[in-house]
């Protein structure tokens, strides 16, 4: 089958929520994949900063293959191995050994599980950034500061108030005693690689403790690695009541977690909140392998570099305004020049990146990714902007 028929049958068998695929992939194999025209391309968005070691790692295979092999789902009536092995592994990573995890299968579901958790503390307000992405089921997308994925579906959840990013004067204003939480990502990856100023963290996490609110991070996009530390908050020194993963975390399955931190660690009884596949053996058994390999080949220091190195060379390229991110999570922001057109132009050079909002280009490479490729991304690119100009 070619593109060509699959997007057609595509076009009538699956609902029109994502508007019309270009292509449909077939085959992948490290950073590189394979459309149905046989076509490969340097991937440089990772499934969207998902397929962490990118695509078909052996690490994964294998550790998919064998627990696949001999036993599948386990019903939260029972325990496995592996969600515990990785419960506690998230919780010596966050740096405090009593956080708790929550399993579940993705990023909206893990920001629900923060949302019901911060109810728990007798208070419902929120207090969210404008622009923010936290998901699209009813609950996150009330936490979603997005007003175009927002409002065909008013009225949403009350309580929940949006403020600029990165404005601590803001937050100040904004969060009171009656807040329940703050949720907040450390760089907003969806708005189009938004960096907050360097103390925005640590502010935020004073605010939150004056104001007794819980400071939920949402490290679905910047977890697991991709900024060059776990989780995406560690520079600035604080610790979260409450850490949400997805994309990144089950290696390319589909994983989420709400990790919860210190007192928030009990709020949830028995009765308050499930998931018919969290904690999922064969999924969490990836994300184990996955965060294996990251730790044995030291890949934080090699992506923080290599992060370093692409806002650098990136920088330099005429018809690039600013470069914004860490480590393999970087937004180049265009002059002039359409974000879609340069999107599809790439594509047609052999390298995937996406358009994150009018003028700026996401990156987000496995963590896999190495220095040969990243020049040759980084050369593409060059070319594509020079002949758009
Ligand atoms: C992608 C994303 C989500 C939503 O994750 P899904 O798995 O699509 O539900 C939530 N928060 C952030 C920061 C994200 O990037």
């Amino acid at each position: 089958m070619t593109n060509k028929k699959i997007i057609n049958r595509w076009k009538t068998s699956v609902q029109n929520n994502y508007g019309t695929p270009s292509i449909a992939l077939v085959k992948g194999s490290g950073i590189v994949v394979t459309d149905a025209d046989g076509k490969k391309y340097l991937d440089f968005l990772g499934g969207i900063a998902t397929s962490i070691l990118g695509h078909a790692h052996p690490s994964v295979v294998k550790a998919v293959t064998k627990q696949i092999g001999t036993l599948s789902h386990v019903s939260n009536f029972y325990a496995h191995p592996n969600a515990v092995e990785l419960a506690e592994k998230l919780a010596t990573m966050t740096g405090d050994k009593g956080a708790k995890v929550f399993f579940c299968q993705s990023g909206a579901e893990a920001n629900e599980a923060a949302f019901k958790l911060s109810r728990r503390t007798g208070k419902y307000k929120v207090v969210a950034a404008q622009g923010a992405f936290h998901g699209r089921t009813m609950g996150a997308l009330s936490l979603t500061g997005q007003p175009s994925k927002r409002e065909p579906f008013l009225p949403l959840i009350k309580g929940v108030k949006h403020v600029p990013y990165g404005d601590i004067d803001a937050m100040r204003k904004a969060v009171t005693k009656r807040t329940a939480m703050v949720i907040i990502e450390p760089i907003m990856g969806e708005a189009g690689v938004i960096v907050p100023p360097s103390d925005y963290l640590l502010q935020l996490r004073a605010l939150c403790d004056a104001k007794g609110a819980l400071l939920v991070i949402d490290a679905v996009q910047t977890g697991m690695g991709r900024t060059g530390d776990w989780f995406g908050y560690e520079y600035a020194g604080i610790t979260p009541d409450v850490i949400t993963l997805a994309k990144g975390l089950g290696g390319g399955l589909p994983l989420g977690a709400m990790i919860a931190l210190g007192k928030a660690a009990d709020l949830f009884e028995p009765g308050d909140h499930g998931s018919t596949f969290g904690g999922n053996p064969v999924t969490t058994a990836a994300a184990l392998s996955a965060i294996k390999f990251i730790e044995t080949k030291k890949i934080l220091k090699k992506v923080e570099k290599q992060g370093l190195h692409l806002i650098q060379e990136l920088a330099l390229i005429p018809g690039v305004k600013e470069v914004r991110g860490a480590g393999l999570l970087i937004g180049i922001e265009l002059e002039s020049l359409k974000a879609t057109d340069i999107a599809t132009s790439m594509r047609d050079h052999g390298v995937l990146v996406n358009a994150a909002n009018a003028t700026t280009i996401r990156i987000a490479p496995a963590l896999v990714v190495s220095d040969a490729q990243i020049s040759k991304f980084i050369s593409i690119f060059k070319k594509v902007v020079a002949d758009a100009k």
